[in-house]
This record gives C-alpha cells, structure tokens and sequence, in this order.
C-alpha cells in the first residue's frame, strides 16, 4: 500500500514554521518538541523532517540517515529531558498509527513520556 501524505497537517506546518512549537532538539532529520497538552510532567514528540504518515511508512521509504538520526534523536532527546532510565527514572515511548492506534496527526511521531508513572500499558479491552 502506498501512503499519501498530507502536507497540511499540523506537524508539517510546524516543520515550515508556520505554526510555533517549542522545541526540545533539532538535527539534520528530525525535530523534537513539547506536546501542547502534556499528559505528564514530560511530554515530547519527536518527528522526523520528512514526509512519513507513521513508522511503516517510515521503516519503508526512509534513508538509512534518516533511520539512524531519528533512533539516535530519540535516545538523546530521552537524556536531555532526564527521562532515561540510566540518569533518570524512566519513560514510555509510543507511537500511534491508523485507525486502531488512534493516531490524530498523520505525521509520524514518537511520544516520550516521563516525569511521573505512565501506568498501565493499555486498558485491557
Ligand atoms: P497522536 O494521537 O496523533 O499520536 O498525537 C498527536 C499529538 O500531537 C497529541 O498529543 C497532541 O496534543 C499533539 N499536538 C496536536 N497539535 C499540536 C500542536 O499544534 N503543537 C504541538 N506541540 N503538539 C500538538
């Protein structure tokens, strides 16, 4: 399957500077920033610059440049906020996709969340 990509999405926006974020980490692939509604003390996406609509997408169409800045991003934007296991108390990483992930942006993004417990996994349904 093919992904179609909407460059009017929100994230796309703020990688155009047309809407502000507050940003966390830049590098050559990727952005991290602050979620506007936090759901714990620490809460940062992490999204890389080009124009994928969720990880398959990604792991897919992605450079190995790409792959490897957003892995590596990930981990360093984890030390900077002092969520890491190693220096911090933890976090929990996630990243939505279609339908039965409930994703709202269609761009990919990872979720860091820290600062407090994240609780249980996921309900059980
Ligand atoms: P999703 O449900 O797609 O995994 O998560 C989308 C996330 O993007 C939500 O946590 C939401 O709060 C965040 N978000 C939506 N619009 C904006 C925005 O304009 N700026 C920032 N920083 N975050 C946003």
């Amino acid at each position: 399957m093919a992904y179609d990509y909407d460059d009017q999405n929100i994230f796309a926006k703020i990688l155009r500077g047309e809407v502000p974020n507050t940003t966390v980490m830049e590098t050559d692939h990727c952005l991290a920033f602050r979620d506007i509604q936090p759901a714990r003390p620490e809460h940062v996406l992490v999204i890389p610059k080009g124009p994928y609509v969720n990880y398959d997408h990604f792991a897919r169409e992605a450079s190995d440049a790409e792959i490897v800045d957003f892995t590596r991003t990930i981990g360093k934007v984890c030390d900077a906020i002092g969520v890491s296991p190693d220096t911090g108390d933890g976090y929990r990483m996630i990243s939505n996709a279609g339908e039965h992930g409930v994703q709202e942006v269609p761009h990919l993004h990872v979720h860091i969340l820290g600062g407090a417990s994240a609780g249980r996994m996921v309900e059980r349904g």
